[in-house]
């Protein structure tokens, strides 16, 4: 358990204050003692990946920050079905399901996280997402009144996964999930994320800091076409700007604020709404702190 962990270090937005404890769990146990231990403060722990999709507060975070390794982030497979730890990285689990034979995965190495971090967002490509190849989790949720904890395996139509949106509980914590895989031609499915790959380092500012899509897209269009077609490609706010190359990816350009990046997002929403009466969905996930209720706030001051 270390103190005061520096948040802007576990986060592909580089930007956060410090997090009052920070700890690596390495097994299902020492999830299940800390949540035991913590009973009804389970408000006070914060779950996190690679922190590729999450904003933390300039402020820190006053409570105590996990992430999963160690035998949490390992997979096996029996035949086609694969049990993936929540901490597994993505991309390392596609590789190792490619070097045994498998397909069926591979759009998870073009997301930069963890198993955990794509179950909480249904993360996906515009191939395909989770909710396709996923069959069930095994989470941990907690009875509110009691403060007590139960581990239970939910099938994936349970868990109401729809576009960047999975119906995870407050509180729950991902510890597993299985999903399925095929046998197929190894070789096409490398060259095909080699291209992907290709087609995203052109597309989009894939190496600088940011948290990918910052806003999902609406019904029938793309958010990045709506903030560009509003003059907002290259603006900035602070340190955050709205990239030159793919106008949906907000970066740090490299001194932003919480603050800063906020600011931004709710400038794009204003002018995004008053000129098309579109309403941007944040995909980015406020972690540790209400941003949502500090991007309304923004957003009313432009009116
Ligand atoms: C360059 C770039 C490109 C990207 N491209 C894509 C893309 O194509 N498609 C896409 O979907 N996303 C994309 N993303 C966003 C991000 O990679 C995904 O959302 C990813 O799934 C987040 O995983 P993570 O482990 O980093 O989660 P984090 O950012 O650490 O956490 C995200 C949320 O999940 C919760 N969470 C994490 N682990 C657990 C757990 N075990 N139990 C309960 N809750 C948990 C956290 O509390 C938080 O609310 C991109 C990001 C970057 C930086």
């Amino acid at each position: 358990m270390r103190a005061d962990e520096p948040l802007h270090r576990r986060s592909s937005l580089r930007i956060g204050g410090s997090a009052w404890r920070f700890v690596d769990l390495g097994s299902r146990e020492d999830v299940i003692g800390l949540l035991a231990a913590v009973g009804p403060d389970w408000r006070r722990l914060v779950w996190v990946g690679l922190g590729s999709n999450t904003l933390f507060p300039d402020e820190g975070i006053d409570g105590v920050v996990v992430r999963m390794s160690g035998e949490l982030a390992d997979w096996h497979s029996a035949e086609s079905q694969v049990t993936v730890g929540a901490g597994a990285v993505n991309a390392h689990l596609v590789r190792g399901l490619l070097r045994e034979g498998w397909i069926g995965a591979e759009f998870l190495s073009l997301i930069p996280g963890t198993f955990g971090g794509a179950v909480a967002l249904n993360a996906g490509t515009r191939e395909r997402e989770l909710s396709e190849i996923l069959e069930r989790c095994e989470i941990a949720r907690v009875n509110e009144e009691q403060g007590v904890w139960h581990v239970g395996t939910f099938p994936a139509s349970e868990l109401n996964l729809s576009y960047r949106h999975a119906g995870l509980k407050d509180g729950d914590v991902v510890l597993s999930g299985v999903v399925k895989v095929e046998r197929g031609d190894v070789e096409e499915a490398k060259s095909r994320v080699r291209q992907d790959k290709d087609r995203r380092n052109r597309t989009q500012p894939y190496r600088l800091a940011s948290v990918g899509s910052t806003f999902a897209n609406p019904q029938g269009d793309y958010a990045g076409r709506l903030i560009e077609a509003v003059g907002l490609k290259g603006h900035r706010v602070g340190g955050a700007q709205i990239s030159e190359l793919h106008a949906n990816f907000f970066i740090n350009a490299g001194d932003a604020t919480a603050a800063d990046f906020i600011a931004l997002m709710a400038l794009a929403r204003h002018r995004v709404r008053e000129r098309f009466g579109v309403e941007l969905r944040p995909e980015v996930r406020f972690v540790g702190f209400d941003g949502w209720a500090q991007l309304i706030e923004q957003e009313k001051s432009l009116r």
